[in-house]
């Protein structure tokens, strides 16, 4: 156990960890059933076009979060395109700025303008007040975002989205299996979108799915995955190549297989961390809602360096040194970055706000209580040696190391 600050492998003490520790190391499951499942592929002789794989990982995760309609795609940011593109969404698509890149570009690749809402830094969720101050007659659609598994106010954004007649979608990447006053999460809004990425809860190497209640735009974008062939065989509208394979299917119903592990893991995980970071000062481990269920893929915290001198990025490094691979999710903020920079900057002093604080710490099934343990006391020693570390720090970099 590290003591005092010249322990810490940033001045050179022994590395916490001997291999690097990563936020959202795959979930594979069982190895034997993924391998099994795709020799039965292979002897299948079909690997793609809507294969008994993807059909039977559609109807499980339809299952799983309670909606008539899935379609499994290639990942989330096509899904994303087709659920906007699907809804005849034109002109602006309110949405929070703290969310990945990809809930931007989305609407961006399909020529539509993002339109960026501020957060309630308390929860990191879309401000519903802000989202109706931003409607305009330009506005085509609001996409709420599920934030580091907690959903967004569905009722608040509905109710906006119904006055003014415009669509309602989710960006449910870090959400499956979470739920809102009992209600899972891939019922609400027009269509929800999940992400089966490698580094999420349930992976299909690359993978995501349209959910939704609504018949016809399930068939829609169904089409429109299929280059806009429909049910007859015949090209109805312009499509992509949004489509699973089956090898990404067997994959991804494995890493289903083993989901409720998964969620048991990070429920526990998550416990710990906030059990250890309870008293130390400067670090808040963001807390989720104790009668939701939650996949607790994220933990994260927000660093506040006032009080201890060591920020986010200084903890980032600290840790990093450590091989503590935390990431800062999301920081810099979408409006932050360069394609969707303005001039003059826009303004969003609460999402400006987390975006200099988050930081999410390593979790999964991966992590055990003991790597949790050793993490947690790199934080103490860091966050309690602030002065020290950061005299430590000016002398080395003086002394150019
Ligand atoms: C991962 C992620 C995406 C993109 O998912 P892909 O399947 O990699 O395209 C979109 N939005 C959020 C919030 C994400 O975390």
């Amino acid at each position: 156990m590290k003591r005092v600050p010249t322990d810490l492998a940033i001045f050179g003490g022994p590395e916490a960890f001997l291999h690097p520790l990563h936020v959202g190391r795959p979930t594979i499951g069982d190895r034997q059933r993924f391998l099994a499942r795709l020799e039965w592929a292979l002897n299948n002789n079909w690997l793609t076009n809507g294969g008994p794989l993807v059909r039977e990982f559609e109807a499980r995760v339809a299952d799983l979060v309670g909606v008539r309609h899935c379609i499994a795609t290639c990942n989330a940011t096509v899904a994303l395109e087709l659920v906007l593109r699907a809804g005849d969404v034109t002109g602006e698509v309110i949405m929070p700025s703290m969310t990945f890149a990809a809930t931007a570009h989305a609407a961006s690749w399909l020529g539509l303008t993002p339109v960026f809402c501020d957060v309630d830094p308390a929860t990191g969720l879309v401000d519903p007040d802000h989202v109706a101050a931003l409607v305009t007659p330009q506005t085509g659609a609001i996409v709420g975002v599920h934030l580091w598994g907690r959903p967004a106010p569905v009722e608040a954004l509905a109710k906006i989205a119904a006055e003014h007649q415009v669509k309602l979608f989710f960006d449910a990447a870090h959400a499956l299996g979470c739920t809102t006053d009992g209600r899972p999460v891939g019922g609400f809004g027009d269509a929800e979108v999940f992400s089966f990425h490698a580094t999420k809860a349930v992976t299909a190497f690359e993978g995501g799915a349209v959910v939704t209640d609504d018949g016809l735009l399930a068939e829609r974008i169904r089409a429109m995955h299929n280059f806009g062939i429909g049910p007859d065989k015949v090209v109805t509208e312009i499509g992509t190549n949004g489509k699973m394979s089956e090898c990404a299917a067997a994959m991804g119903l494995t890493s289903l297989d083993a989901f409720a592990e998964t969620k048991e893991h990070n429920r526990v995980n998550h416990a710990l961390y906030t059990s250890e970071l309870r008293d130390v000062r400067g670090v808040t481990v963001h807390s989720l809602p104790p009668d939701d269920e939650s996949n607790h893929q994220y933990v994260i915290i927000l660093v506040d360096g006032t009080s201890t001198g060591i920020d986010r990025d200084r903890l980032q490094a600290i840790l990093r040194a450590e091989k503590v691979v935390a990431q800062p999710y999301f920081s810099p903020a979408c409006h932050q970055m360069p394609p969707y920079r303005t001039e003059p900057p826009l303004r969003l002093t609460r999402t400006e706000w987390l975006a200099e604080r988050v930081l999410a710490l390593p979790t999964g099934p991966s992590v055990s209580s003991e790597d949790i343990r050793r993490v947690c006391d790199v934080i103490r020693l860091a966050t309690t040696s602030g002065p020290l570390i950061n005299a430590e720090w000016d002398k080395r970099k003086r002394n150019g190391s």
